[in-house]
């Protein structure tokens, strides 16, 4: 026997329609390319959706193609989020920070029809323009009067003049909620990148969970701002989950360094905001420096990369502010666990709750999470033993794009497939998870693992230390040693001996690091993230003391 309920598909533009009927009257305050403020509504937001579309329309783009966005947080990239997917094209976030080749090679890849670019990326879509011969249509993301005579891009065209004198009405068109809505390539950090491609229901389902209260706890009384850039998986989903709960959304554009952020932070009375730690880092460093205080932030999500619990720290102590840990990836859409207490966790003592709040958390509902050995056998959840995290869900990719890599998922006994993430983890009996490495990081000394991530929280607790990255060296002995590569605060001082001396009691003696090694800057990737291969590079002529 069926349900007798209506059955209607999950699409995303049922989220517009629904942040124009019921939210229409909430905020979107954008810091523009321009440098100015600027503010709409979620109804503006859904009139300009619509004539995206028709513009859309206008440029005669099939069902299923590609229109990419080189573009910062702001209120047009958001207007492209829903007229672009509400009409069956594929939205393409492009990542500014990649180099222009491998761009070149995505946009490529990914048979890209059109790109709506930032005029801040004016010289880059200069560089890679004539390596792409799929792009037809070039717009700036700009008011025709902004736009340069001579940019010697054929046929460049502004947004506003493209999209403005379009009509407001389009009647959004209904289709198999399993069609692809948005994609996003993976990181790449070895071989060509490969993408995520995300559909209209795993988006919705996404955005349902995501906004629950043991997850990012959305509602029509917050005021969001996603550090987290909006073309990297979709700023988490917040585009959506925001429309969907009608919550206030706050853009910095590119503006991403701490005094611009809490500025907005403060003016726009943000309650959440969402970032990698590298940009909270320069946040506290601001509000350290200034002696400031936020005065509406209640949460901020934080993921992307293990958080420092010095950072957990200093948000909950100093600022009174609830750190929530996520974890999650580019292949997840990317939501995986979040970390909230459970009533049993809520009667421990202060500082047991403080050692389960540093975990990456709980699987949020929709995804199923276990670890593994080599073999596959599932390990136990007593916080101790660790494995290869492998997930499954509705919103985790079943394949890549174009089925690059062939079939990425391992099948258990019952034929179920679940993808591996390349990270290493425990799973406590309550069911919090915490991310002890990357695979790829995990330092093998004398037959055991040290964690990388351990070894750089401890650094980072260091008043003296603005970042730390452990990596690896070749040990005759012990096969690898884990060495910690430091930047400095600016005038803060620590020596060698200093620092080391600070791991006492902190961990086991055989895994505290060899050496520490000082560096003016730690690479960073187009995420965010520390790039511990370009740092293996960078060392590759070290020699550990004493080998
Ligand atoms: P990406 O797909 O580029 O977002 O990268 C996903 C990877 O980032 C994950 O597989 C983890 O290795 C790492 N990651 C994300 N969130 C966290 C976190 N909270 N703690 C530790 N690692 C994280």
């Amino acid at each position: 026997m069926l349900g007798q309920m209506q059955s209607q598909p999950l699409l995303i533009s049922s989220l517009i329609v629904h942040a124009e009927r019921h939210h229409g009257e909430g905020e979107i305050v954008s810091r523009r390319v321009e440098g100015d403020i600027h503010r709409t509504t979620w109804r503006d937001i859904a009139r300009r959706s619509r004539q995206v579309a028709n513009a859309l329309d206008s440029l005669g783009l099939a069902f299923g193609d590609r229109v990419a966005t080189l573009a910062w947080n702001g209120y047009r990239h958001l207007e492209l989020y829903f007229g672009v997917s509400g009409t069956g094209r594929v939205l393409h976030t492009l990542n500014p920070r990649l180099h222009p080749e491998q761009l070149a090679w995505i946009v490529n890849h990914a048979e890209d029809r059109a790109v709506c670019f930032d005029m801040t990326f004016l010289p880059l879509v200069k560089a890679v323009a004539a390596q792409c011969p799929t792009v037809k249509h070039w717009i700036a993301l700009c008011d025709a009067d902004k736009l340069p005579a001579d940019s010697g891009i054929d046929g460049l065209q502004s947004y506003e003049a493209w999209m403005g004198e379009r009509s407001t009405d389009h009647v959004w068109p209904s289709f198999d909620e399993n069609s692809a809505s948005s994609m996003c390539y993976t990181s790449g950090t070895t071989g060509n990148p490969k993408a995520a491609l995300y559909s209209h229901r795993s988006t919705i389902l996404h955005a349902f969970s995501a906004a629950l209260p043991d997850s990012l706890n959305l509602s029509a009384r917050d005021s969001v701002l996603p550090v987290v850039p909006m073309f990297h998986v979709n700023a988490w989903g917040l585009p959506y989950s925001a429309a969907a709960t009608g919550a206030k959304l706050v853009f910095p554009g590119p503006a991403m360094d701490g005094k611009s952020i809490f500025e907005l932070l403060e003016s726009e009375k943000v309650t959440m905001a969402a970032g990698v730690p590298t940009v909270w880092q320069m946040l506290l460093g601001h509000l350290q420096q200034n002696g400031l205080r936020f005065s509406t932030l209640k949460r901020t999500v934080i993921g992307g990369s293990a958080c420092p619990p010095a950072m957990i720290h200093a948000f909950n102590e100093q600022y009174g502010v609830t750190v929530l840990h996520a974890w999650g990836m580019t292949e997840m859409s990317p939501l995986g666990t979040v970390c909230t207490l459970k009533n049993a966790q809520t009667a421990l003592p202060p500082d047991e709750q403080t050692k389960v709040l540093l975990k990456q958390g709980r699987a949020v509902y929709g995804v199923d999470m276990k670890i593994v050995d080599e073999a596959g056998n599932e390990l136990p959840w007593d916080g101790k033993t660790t494995g290869d995290l492998l997930v499954r869900g509705p919103w985790i990719i079943a394949s890549y794009f174009k089925g690059e890599g062939g079939d990425p998922l391992r099948y258990d006994a019952q034929g179920q497939g679940w993808f591996p993430t390349g990270d290493v983890a425990t799973i406590d009996a309550a069911g919090f998870m915490q991310i002890t490495d990357r695979s790829k990081d995990v330092i093998k000394s004398g037959g055991e693992w040290i964690s990388s991530i351990d070894v750089e929280n401890i650094a980072m607790a260091h008043p003296a230390v603005a970042m730390a990255a452990c990596i690896g060296m070749k040990h005759p002995k012990w096969d690898e040693r884990p060495v910690v590569v430091v930047m400095k605060k600016p005038g803060a001082e620590v020596s060698r001996e200093e620092l080391l001396a600070f791991y006492d009691g902190k961990i086991a003696k055989w895994q505290v690091p060899d050496d520490v090694v000082f560096v003016d800057a730690i690479p960073l990737g187009a995420t965010g993230k520390m790039q511990k291969m370009t740092l293996r590079q960078q060392l590759k002529d070290y020699v550990l003391p004493g080998v």
